[in-house]
């Protein structure tokens, strides 16, 4: 709100209230706290005080800006998390998950794929059930003949 628009809200609650004071020092402050909101808004937290409990005092300068948001704040409250899926498992997760899941999902593909591999039948969910050894183990190993495999590869090119 600006100053003026500040001053003729004042003068609106001194309508309803004789005793309502609007001199420099109340504007001052007023001012202050309510030049971060929208005039709508302000406006709409004082119909709210006619008709409240309080309504035969004049409204209280922190009874106008609670749960009142800024223009910035409606903005950012606007804004829905941006979810990305792991192109691995399919889970959608906010942005700053990402990467720490991506790592660990990766590492279950791979050891996924290398119990396939070895011609086990087992499913994704008794992976999960396999202790941090046995999947550290089966992880290397998938890493060491993948590493292998690739200095295969290498040579063959050149
Ligand atoms: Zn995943």
């Amino acid at each position: 709100m600006t100053r003026t628009e500040v001053v003729d809200f004042m003068k609106v609650i001194k309508a309803y209230y004789q005793n309502f004071l609007v001199e420099d020092y109340v504007v001052d402050e007023w001012y202050k706290q309510l030049s971060k909101y929208e005039k709508d808004d302000v406006y709409e937290k004082f119909e709210e005080h006619l008709k409240g409990d309080y309504q035969t005092q004049p409204p209280k300068l922190h009874y106008l800006t609670k749960y009142l948001k800024t223009p910035e704040e409606k903005e950012k409250a606007k804004q829905v998390p941006y979810l990305v899926a792991c192109n691995l498992c399919g889970k959608f997760m906010s942005l700053d998950e990402y990467n720490e899941h991506y790592d660990k999902c990766l590492a279950e593909e791979i050891v996924y794929r290398e119990i396939l591999r070895e011609g086990t039948d087992i499913g994704r969910d008794e992976l999960k059930k396999l202790s941090r050894e046995t999947l550290n183990d089966i992880y290397k190993k998938a890493m060491a003949r993948s590493k292998k495999l690739r200095e295969q590869m290498k040579r063959s090119y050149q």
